[in-house]
């Protein structure tokens, strides 16, 4: 059984195409500058990468590209088209609207059509990226695996802002959270590791990469997590600010003449984070090594990163009164052994305590824990791809 996973972006698209068994990946790539001259393939496949430049006006064609790439003859990981049984998507916001990944149908499109409005910038391209596998291949089934599906468990006290009720029931302004597929899969590979029962765990999950979030995760469900209605919300990240006082925006925008929402989209958004403090890069590698070279604003910005990420870790461990682990992923968790070991080093207090022989390690599985550690640490890459390639052949195929 072949499952194609895309993710498609306004300007982008990645796909990787499984064969379900043994879980093995054919082939994967990216399609950049779509919709620009000059499109890019970045194609990998049976060892090999190559780079084609070709012109795709949108998604559809971008994706004609790779289905030429994928049956080439003599280098061509499939003969046929045909041969994918099923597709699926990465979307970012389903709403409130759905809790788990569901099969594509119009009435799907339609739901997730009007939650555009709550995530303007990445719910269009997802629905792109649906529409042109529709035209393409009509008749192959679709699933739709939404970031947000995952943190649908919240409770009610941990979803709730506190401004007037109204706002939630007439615009839903809520906690929505994002990254949910990659909770929920470091959290499930993590009860693995520890050799026990997911319902009987405490998590807290840290995917650490461009954007950033963390998730209390109890018996499995997500119960608070650090990103809220958008995904501005939470720590500190590579260019966005994190929490913040909602009246730094108004105040902005009054001293320097512009509106709000440039104060949000621009500011906030794109100049602010770890970029904004250091004046020098969003990129964790420039910064250590900046930090390393005696710059001040490139240390400042890691600590108030770390010590956003340990105010959270701590208030998690609050609010389920307990935390069996602690698990690091993304760019940042999966290969910085420096921010690892600041956070750890500050939560020594409440029973975390980390092997540094073990902590000096990129981008693999491990336990890091000393083995006296109350609070176990974790490495877990995320795999984003395969839980919607596992989502989809169990929605189609069961
Ligand atoms: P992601 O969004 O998960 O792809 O993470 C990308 C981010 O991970 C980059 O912007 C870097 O800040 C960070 N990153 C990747 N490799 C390293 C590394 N070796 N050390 C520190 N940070 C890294």
């Amino acid at each position: 059984m072949k499952i194609l996973v895309v993710n498609s972006g306004s300007s982008s698209l990645k796909y990787q195409l499984f064969d379900m068994v043994g879980e093995t990946v054919l082939a994967k790539g990216l399609v950049e500058r779509i919709g620009s001259q000059g499109s890019v393939l970045t194609h990998q496949a049976d060892g090999r990468k190559e780079k084609m430049d070709f012109e795709s006006p949108n998604h559809e064609a971008a994706l004609r590209k790779v289905f030429d790439v994928l049956t080439a003859s003599g280098t061509g990981v499939l003969k046929d088209i045909k041969e994918i049984d099923a597709v699926g998507h990465r979307v970012v916001h389903a709403g409130e609207k759905y809790a788990s990944s569901v099969r594509i149908t119009p009435e799907v499109v339609a739901a997730l059509e009007e939650c555009s409005e709550l995530a303007p910038l990445h719910n269009p391209p997802g629905i792109t990226g649906i529409r042109a596998i529709t035209k393409l291949l009509p008749e192959v089934p679709q699933v739709g695996v939404f970031d947000t599906a995952f943190h649908q468990t919240m409770p009610k006290e941990a979803y709730i802002y506190p401004i007037p009720y109204e706002y939630y029931e007439r615009h839903k302004i809520r906690r929505y959270g994002f990254h949910g597929t990659s909770h929920r899969y470091v959290s499930m590979r993590a009860a693995e590791m520890l050799g026990k029962p997911i319902a009987n765990l405490k998590l807290i999950t840290c995917h650490l990469g461009n954007g950033s979030s963390i998730a209390a995760v109890d018996g499995g469900r997500s119960v608070d997590t650090s990103m809220g209605f958008t995904p501005l919300a939470g720590i500190p990240m590579g260019t966005r600010s994190g929490d913040l006082d909602p009246a730094i925006v108004t105040f902005m925008a009054e001293k320097d003449g512009v509106t709000a929402e440039h104060v949000v989209q621009k500011i906030l958004n794109k100049q602010s984070g770890v970029l904004g403090v250091s004046g020098l890069s969003n990129d964790f590698r420039d910064l250590e090594e900046a930090a390393e070279a005696g710059n001040e604003s490139a240390a400042l910005a890691l600590t108030i990163f770390a010590n956003g990420l340990r105010k959270y870790i701590a208030a998690y461990a609050a609010i389920m009164n307990g935390v069996d682990a602690i698990i690091f992923t993304a760019g940042i968790g999966e290969n910085s052994k420096e921010m690892r070991s600041r956070v750890c080093e500050g939560l020594k207090f409440f029973g975390v305590a980390i092997d540094e022989e073990k902590n000096n390690c990129r981008g693999i599985e491990r336990d890091i824990s000393m083995p006296g550690s109350k609070v176990r640490v974790l490495i877990v890459p995320t795999n984003e791809e395969l839980v919607i390639a596992r989502d989809t052949r169990a929605i189609v195929f069961s």
